[in-house]
């Protein structure tokens, strides 16, 4: 079979950092954040007669800010992913976290559907470059996040400029 890596953008963040570059929109609502949610597993689905040949050793959903998204969103994307392609045991599943979003619960989420790698970024480490790039976090945030990413048992973090 031949290997495959998919990439998943999730175009959210609560706001707009000064610096981005990246295709991503703050502020949506509800209604358009779980419609994107649906098309993109759709989508998903609709790959899945072309995916016979292969198997997904790498799947990566950035942003964006992937972590705006709840439990029950990240369950229909792990479910979509998983109903549409085959993976490698050792397949490296990571999604990109913004140290304001997201919770113990959706860590704990992240791990049962496959997760295995975060990618969490943190610009500075003072407080005042971190408000003049206009993130929504502080240096406390990074550090509480990171600590509850552990506790779910991510422990592979990696470097980001998200
Ligand atoms: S969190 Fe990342 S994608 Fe979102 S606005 Fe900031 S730099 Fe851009």
């Amino acid at each position: 079979m031949k290997a495959l890596g998919l990439y998943l953008h999730i175009p959210f963040c609560v706001k707009k950092c000064n610096y981005c570059d990246f295709c991503s929109f703050p502020g949506q609502g509800r209604e358009v954040v779980e419609a994107y949610v649906d098309r993109l597993c759709a989508d998903l689905k609709a790959k899945s007669e072309r995916a016979g040949d292969y198997l997904v050793d790498s799947v990566y959903i950035g942003g964006g800010t992937p972590t705006i998204l709840t439990q029950a969103q990240f369950a229909k994307i792990g479910e979509a992913l998983h109903d549409s392609f085959s993976f490698a045991d050792d397949c490296e599943f990571t999604v990109e976290c913004n140290p304001a979003t997201g919770s113990p619960e959706l860590f704990k989420a992240l791990r049962e559907i496959g997760v295995n790698r975060v990618s969490m970024g943190l610009q500075s480490i003072h407080e005042k470059e971190l408000s003049a790039l206009g993130r929504v976090h502080g240096v406390k945030e990074f550090y509480r996040t990171f600590d509850e990413l552990q506790s779910a048992g991510f422990t592979n973090l990696g470097a980001d400029p998200c």
